[in-house]
């Protein structure tokens, strides 16, 4: 070998070092930045800047990928990125905020569609004639990972969408032999998964694989009944970050392992959060039954003769005479959108020196902070939403307790009866306050299924009817007053 071919030959060995290295610190990059940004999500002040920390942290991932793999067709990227993105953006400016956890839904399930095609491709890709050795163990293990947990996340995501949107029943649907049915499909996907690994040439095994992780990501879901989906599906958002962190080991990505073991985690420890704040165990909410227990007090028990009903000019009176108030919102805010009514309150009795603040339950509505976003939206300041354990040594000193839209997260039951499907949930000690108002529609049980002693209490008022069109009765009698 000439002296100038070894030079050639050695520079450009040193030139693809290089760019392994520089490839690799820009995937460090976007990892720290998706660190920085889960932080910042974890606070509602810095969840906006969180977010935008976290897209720089992706769009660095994004283009540092596409330039290490140099044998990309850039206009195929280029459509699916126009078509992909009008589609998010529509969807994300259409989207009524009740629907969000869907959303979110459908989202872990493309994830999961994504990893399952992506490393079927490499699959066939790594075995095909142009393939210029045999693929590692490494990469068919973790492409069974990925066709296994992304084909449960997939179908699973598509059952918990259609149980929230309505296009399947919400009820728990019980096959018979369910338990015997999820067995057969896990050993027969095991097996498949050793036949990959032995034989990795053959493309029709993996994707027996994925029809077999379907079947089950279906059969998993459909038990659980509606009210516990967004449990499910924070941790279908789980497995749709462990699917990608395995697709990531399959491509040898760096970035895609971080970014989906970030993923993986977080959904795991938001599932855990909820299961906490409903005082459930994960396999009481996979495997059992949300329901009112049988032999448990009826509605006629705990309501007859002694539900009080009230009017809005009734309840801006009592306000009227109030120093504190502390406002409750729950699930119903979100239904019937009031937010902007509840500012409007809010500010009405600041301006005539009441004391206000929020009570804010950790499950109450239907996600995850889902109270803390309606009330950013009417631009409430963060510092009035007080938490559980800040707002409940407070009662005893409020005056009126406005509950709207909230019905478990009160429900006194939850620390009296240990048989409730409830019992032990931490709740908002509103019944400790001198008056509570209660606005909701009727009578009708919340999440839970259960009647809510809290309505028919001595202290308690029941406003009855749509919780916007209440607090405008409330607003427009206390403006009378003024
Ligand atoms: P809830 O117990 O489900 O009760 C909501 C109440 O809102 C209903 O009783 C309903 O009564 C009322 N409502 C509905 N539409 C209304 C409207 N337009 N105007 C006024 N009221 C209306 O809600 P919650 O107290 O917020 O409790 C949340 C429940 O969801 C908990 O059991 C929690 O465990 C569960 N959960 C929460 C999460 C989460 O992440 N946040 C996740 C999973 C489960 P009417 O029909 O009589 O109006």
């Amino acid at each position: 070998m000439s002296i100038e071919l070894l030079l050639d030959n050695l520079f450009s060995a040193a030139a693809a070092d290089y760019r392994r290295v520089i490839i690799n610190l820009a995937y460090l990059l976007a990892a720290v930045l998706f660190v920085i940004g889960l932080k910042g999500l974890s606070h509602p002040r810095k969840a906006v800047k969180g977010n935008l920390i976290g897209s720089i942290g992706m769009l660095i991932a994004i283009v540092v990928t596409l330039l290490d793999r140099n044998i990309i067709s850039y206009e195929m990227i280029i459509i699916g990125f126009i078509v992909g993105g009008a589609v998010g953006a529509i969807l994300a400016v259409k989207i009524e905020m009740t629907a969000m956890p869907q959303m979110v839904g459908l989202f872990n399930g493309f994830g999961g569609g994504a990893s399952v095609l992506v490393a079927g491709a490499a699959l066939i890709e790594a075995t095909g004639a142009m393939a210029s050795a045999p693929p590692s163990t490494q990469m068919t293990v973790a492409t069974v990972f990925s066709g296994f947990v992304g084909g449960i996340t997939f179908w699973g995501s598509l059952v918990a969408f259609g149980k929230l949107a309505g296009t399947i029943t919400e009820k728990a649907v019980l096959l018979p032999a369910r338990h015997i049915i999820n067995i057969l499909l896990t050993i027969a996907a095991i097996v498949l998964g050793v036949l990959i690994v032995l034989d990795p040439a053959n493309p029709y095994y993996y994707w027996y694989l994925v029809a077999a992780a379907s079947v089950l990501g279906v059969l998993l879901v459909i038990p659980i009944g509606g009210a516990d989906m967004p449990v499910v599906i924070s941790l279908l958002n789980s497995y749709s970050g462990i699917a990608a962190a395995a697709t990531g080991f399959v491509l040898s990505n760096n970035g895609l392992i971080i970014a989906g073991s970030l993923v993986g985690a977080s959904g795991l420890i938001l599932t855990k959060i909820m299961c906490v704040a409903m005082n459930r165990s994960l396999t009481n909410v996979v495997f059992g039954v949300l329901g009112p227990t049988a032999g448990g007090p009826t509605a006629d028990d705990i309501y007859a003769g002694k539900v009080k009903a009230t009017s809005g000019e009734e309840v801006a009176m009592i306000l009227e005479g109030a120093r504190r108030v502390v406002i409750v919102p729950g699930y119903g805010l979100a239904v019937s959108q009031a937010q902007y009514q509840v500012r409007d309150l809010t500010n009405l009795l600041e301006a005539r020196g009441v004391e206000v603040d929020f009570g804010i339950h950790p499950v109450a509505g239907r996600m995850p902070g889902h109270m803390n976003v309606l009330l950013a939206e009417a631009n409430i300041p963060y510092e009035k939403l007080k938490e559980m354990d800040e707002v409940n040594p407070t009662f005893a000193q409020t005056d009126v307790a406005i509950v709207i839209g909230a019905n478990d997260v009160v429900n006194p039951v939850a620390r009296t009866d240990p048989s409730s499907p409830i019992a032990g949930m931490p709740i908002l000690d509103v019944d400790k306050a001198r008056t509570v108002v209660v606005i909701k529609r009727s009578l009708s049980p919340g999440f839970a299924g259960i009647p809510n002693p809290l309505f028919a209490a001595d202290n308690t008022l029941m406003l009855f009817g749509d919780g916007k069109k209440a607090l405008l009765e409330i607003i427009a009698a206390l403006k009378e007053t003024a």
